[in-house]
């Protein structure tokens, strides 16, 4: 489905992105796995690709500095010659009363999940508008439309995610660039398992999903897939909630 197509995932050595990466080659497309200090998880996640007939390249970088952006693409470009599809998946969240946020840990839960993202779509959409092409994919959160304690940062910044997709979406358009967000709820991620394995945290979190489970990192490839494929040709300025109905509480 997306053999020829050149790929950047931003956080792909681990979770969702991972998963993300493994789908979009096991789909035919050479990836570029991006990460910030987790080189040897990186290199695993490009092994395993390879191991498995795809191509697939290595590079640092924070996405929340704007100087690392060019390096990031560009390798897509350097290494593969093209680049088709990004997937600004990296993000981090810092629990914190909103009366306690601090401005530093404020500004970086911004530039990784707001500016980061933004000026990568920026970049990757003047590189796609040029050969009237591309798809950009941001991974936002349930709760950038739903309010979370201890996550107003978090929140705010995958609400102007959400607000930029559209935005960009809206001018990038005419020039053949779709610009979408997927909006995870609750994905089980070895970061989260310790956390979801307590019965009492699990069972707070299942009564707010309808499904009556947790999300797996493969409810969120097939929506990528889908919006990373031929099939979605006409969808851009979307956001595809994958949360097992999460957000019709409220
Ligand atoms: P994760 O397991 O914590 O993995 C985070 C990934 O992002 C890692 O590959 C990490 O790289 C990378 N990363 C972190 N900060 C970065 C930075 N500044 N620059 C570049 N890469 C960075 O995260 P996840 O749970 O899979 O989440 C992935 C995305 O889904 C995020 O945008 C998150 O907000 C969203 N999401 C997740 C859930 C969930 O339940 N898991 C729910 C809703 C939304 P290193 O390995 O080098 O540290």
């Amino acid at each position: 489905m997306l053999e020829e197509q050149v790929a950047v995932v931003t956080g792909a050595s681990r979770g969702i992105g991972r998963a993300i990466a493994v789908a979009l080659a096991g789909e035919g497309a050479r990836v570029v796995v991006n990460f910030v200090s987790n080189k040897a998880a990186a290199e695993e996640v490009a092994s395993l690709i390879r191991e498995a007939g795809g191509e697939a390249l290595t590079v640092q970088g924070d996405v929340s500095d704007r100087t690392s952006h060019a390096r990031i693409l560009g390798e897509a470009l350097r290494g593969f010659g093209r680049l088709d599809i990004l997937v600004n998946n990296a993000g981090m969240s810092k629990r914190q009363a909103f009366l306690d946020v601090e401005a530093g840990d404020f500004d970086y839960q911004i530039g990784v999940n707001f500016t980061g993202p933004f000026f990568l779509t920026q970049a990757a959409g003047r590189i796609m508008a040029a050969q009237g092409w591309g798809k950009i994919i941001s991974i936002s959160s349930v709760h950038d439309a739903q309010p979370m304690r201890l996550n107003s940062a978090y929140c705010a910044a995958k609400s102007a995610l959400v607000m930029m997709t559209k935005c960009a979406a809206l001018e990038l358009a005419p020039a053949g660039v779709q610009v979408n967000c997927v909006s995870p709820g609750a994905i089980l991620t070895d970061e989260n398992r310790p956390r979801l394995e307590d019965p009492a945290y699990l069972a707070q979190v299942l009564a707010k999903i309808p499904a009556g489970r947790v999300g797996g990192v493969d409810d969120i490839t097939g929506a990528v897939l889908l919006l990373a494929s031929p099939a979605s040709a006409y969808i851009t300025g979307a956001v595809l909630y994958v949360d097992g109905g999460m957000l019709l509480h409220g």
